[in-house]
């Protein structure tokens, strides 16, 4: 119901900071959300499915490492084209984004910068078409906000490594062909492997039963002496250096992303508001509407302009992992704050899957923990401004 008459929120006319290519391929993404996410995604979520039948169309239009060079099947844009492509996806709907910034950000980008020449030309032309799927596997039972402190292992045994442990929460684990595993190697140096899908003793159970991002698949990595060819170690990175280069390249596009849900529910609610009648008024004359639907174009104005300035920085390779640390931290709890007031201006009805607000509400409760908790994005500024690091 909200695609029809969609009407993307710029108080500030930021549309004027974009080039013409990348108000084009917003265009494209947001028309395909429209026609391809918009009508299936509450059934989806209801149904606890993934919708497998979009991952060949977003290859199609370049979703998959849309930032990596075309010589290696990539789209060859640029970071603010990135963003945007993010922001209309998680209009659409968190899981989509996240399947697609893991694809990108989690999996093509390591190959791409820490990988040898045969491992991009074997993974990535794949992986940029949906033909292959990715996961990341960084974070373990026992091992979420302080990864360094991971017990999975790579054991050298000559011609092969042998990778023992479990990696927990990882999205697209049960769909993924490969993931990319970061592991601890015999001298207790963080480094990553490319694990493929049918190795010995390598399975990726679904979790089941959650409440939100429904329409992912989230699992686990298990490895029980899986033998990992030597050729499939990514020999450019080690230690966590490895990960976090790929987790902020991630966290910028979440900064954008989560523009896209608020946008979303604002919009949504702006609507219902000039619509629906009590007292005899539309509900969006009484002054405590007004507060909310103010603070909320608001917040999302500060956000645009924030994702803007990232994506310049970006996009002149300026942006520190601190600067996308505040931006990821600062724009989800935005969106948490957005869905939440703009469900409570659709009453009744908005806890109902006929409006977006409960389903991003439920999808950001995950998206304020992955990639780093708000608080440990908190204390990262804390760490960067202080130059004391409060969570070791
Ligand atoms: C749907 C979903 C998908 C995910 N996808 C992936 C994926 O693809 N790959 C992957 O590797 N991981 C993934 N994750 C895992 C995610 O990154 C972790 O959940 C996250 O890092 C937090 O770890 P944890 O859940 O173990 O929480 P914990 O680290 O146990 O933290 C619990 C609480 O303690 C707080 N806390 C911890 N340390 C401190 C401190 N020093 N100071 C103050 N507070 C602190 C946290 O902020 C949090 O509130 C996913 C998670 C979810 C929910």
């Amino acid at each position: 119901m909200t695609a029809k008459n969609y009407r993307s929120p710029d108080y500030y006319l930021t549309d004027e900071l974009f080039n013409d290519e990348q108000i084009m391929v917003r265009g494209a993404i947001r028309d395909w959300v429209n026609v391809s996410v918009i009508p299936i995604i509450d059934e989806a979520n209801q149904k606890h499915e993934f919708p497998k039948h979009l991952v060949k169309e977003l290859g199609e239009l370049g979703v998959f490492g849309p930032f990596i060079p075309q010589e290696y099947g990539g789209a060859g844009m640029d970071q603010m084209s990135y963003g945007l492509i993010m922001q209309e996806l998680e209009r659409g709907d968190s899981a989509i984004r996240s399947m697609a910034s893991v694809q990108s950000s989690l999996v093509m980008y390591p190959i791409y910068k820490f990988g040898t020449e045969e491992q991009r030309m074997k993974y990535l032309p794949k992986l940029a078409t949906g033909e292959m799927m990715g996961a990341f596997g960084l974070t373990e039972p026992d091992h979420g906000s302080d990864p360094g402190s991971m017990i999975t292992r790579i054991t050298d045994k000559g011609d092969h490594y042998l990778l023992n442990g479990a990696k927990m929460w990882i999205t697209n684990a049960p769909i993924a062909d490969i993931s990319v595993v970061w592991a601890k190697d015999d001298q207790g140096i963080v480094r990553g492997v490319i694990a493929e899908k049918g190795m010995k003793g390598f399975t990726a159970p679904e979790i089941l039963r959650k409440w939100s991002l429904r329409a992912s698949q989230t699992g686990e990595l298990v490895f029980d002496n899986v033998k990992i060819p030597k050729e499939n170690l990514l020999p450019d990175v080690k230690g966590l250096k490895g990960p976090l280069t790929c987790l902020s390249s991630a966290r910028y596009g979440i900064a954008w992303g989560v523009i896209g849900a608020a946008m979303d529910c604002y919009d949504t609610a702006l609507k219902y508001s000039l619509e629906r009648k009590q007292f005899k008024k539309p509900i969006a004359s009484f002054q405590l509407t007004q507060k909310k639907l103010a603070e909320m174009i608001t917040e999302i104005t500060k956000a645009q302009l924030l994702a803007w300035r990232l994506g310049t920085l970006q996009n002149e390779d300026r942006a520190t992992p601190a600067q996308i640390s505040l931006a990821k931290r600062n724009n989800v709890q935005m969106a948490v704050n957005i869905a939440r007031e703009s469900r409570q201006i659709l009453g009744a009805t908005g806890i109902t899957g006929d409006f977006p607000m409960m389903r991003h509400m439920m999808n950001l409760e995950s998206v304020i923990t992955y990639e780093g908790t708000h608080e440990i994005h908190l204390l990262i500024t804390g760490h960067d401004i202080t130059e004391i690091a409060a969570f070791d």
